[in-house]
């Protein structure tokens, strides 16, 4: 194996000193008041061994990489039933993006848009009886962390102004595929959205994914190996929106961004890496994330290719 502690300290020096890359989130307020110069790292292997750099304890809003928690709770439920109110195409637009949605007849190209994990989040609310605990106790279990919490003041923040959500689970309700009230589901989004997280706890949450769907205890079984699979193709052709095929290119490992600056990716039998940098590019992904993971699997020749 590489000697990733050396690597990851090379590559976390040498982009922490480039300067005026990016700008963060300012559309949900809370998310604003972040330090935008925090860079953490962490990488954990699934021999259960630990790399760190830089801010990796600092708790960050993990925003859209809850997406694929969301999404394992329901396919886990339905099975190939759920492709029938989200497809699994990536969509070529942004997170945010009405565009598709009715040529699509309100069917969502994929489950990591928003509109798409909020269709998942109606289905969330039709099959569990108190989704937002059985997501925190699902990320709790798979974590081995029972101090994540949910952050209220993130939730209520972009509640106040999430005035695109508002419009693209309106659109879909009209559409007919939200069957809750409007509300309800998108307070359920926006909860999910808020969780507080840091990258080494994001590591492990996430090394389910590298390991067959199971903690590296064995005493969880999140999926098995075949629903693995096509968690992590999902998350390679749409984990980063219109930016998917540039990360599959440039990194070439199946993972997720969010808007509070996170990217969390996995190479399956290996490792999970989460990078957490809170200005983003112009697609809303961290762009110290792109540039390290780029550097990261460039350097160690290791990607899913
Ligand atoms: N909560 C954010 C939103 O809906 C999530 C977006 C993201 O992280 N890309 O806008």
């Amino acid at each position: 194996m590489a000697d990733f502690q050396s690597i990851i300290d090379d590559i976390h020096q040498q982009i922490i000193a480039q300067k005026n890359y990016g700008e963060v989130a300012g559309y949900i307020p809370e998310l604003s008041d972040i330090d935008p110069e925090k860079f953490g790292v962490s990488l954990i292997t699934v021999n259960g061994v630990c790399y760190q750099a830089g801010d990796s304890q600092d708790l960050f809003s993990l925003q859209s990489i809850v997406k694929v928690l969301l999404l394992s709770m329901a396919y886990t439920r339905l099975g190939g039933r759920l492709w029938q109110r989200v497809g699994v195409e990536p969509s070529g637009t942004p997170f945010n993006s009405l565009g598709t949605l009715e040529y699509d007849q309100g069917i969502p190209r994929n489950p990591f848009s928003n509109a798409g994990a909020i269709v998942v989040c109606d289905v969330l609310l039709d099959l569990y009886e108190n989704p937002r605990q059985a997501l925190l106790d699902m990320v709790r279990r798979l974590a081995d962390d029972d101090t994540i919490q949910y952050d209220p003041a993130v939730a209520a923040s972009e509640k106040a102004e999430g005035y695109r959500n508002v419009a693209l689970a309106n659109f879909v309700r009209s559409l007919g595929n939200i069957h809750n009230d409007v509300d309800a589901v998108l307070a359920l989004y926006f909860d999910c959205c808020s969780i507080a997280i840091n990258t080494e706890q994001l590591c492990r949450l996430f090394l389910v994914f590298a390991n067959n769907g199971q903690t590296l205890d064995e005493h969880y079984q999140l999926l098995n190996v075949s629903q693995t699979k096509r968690m992590n193709a999902i998350m390679l052709t749409c984990g980063f929106y219109d930016e998917a095929g540039d990360f599959a290119y440039q990194v070439g490992l199946p993972g997720k961004s969010g808007v509070g600056g996170g990217i969390v990716a996995v190479l399956p039998g290996h490792f999970s890496i989460a990078v957490w940098s809170p200005r983003l590019n112009e697609k809303g992904n961290s762009f110290r994330g792109l540039q390290f993971l780029e550097q990261f699997t460039t350097k160690t020749q290791l990607s899913i290719f």
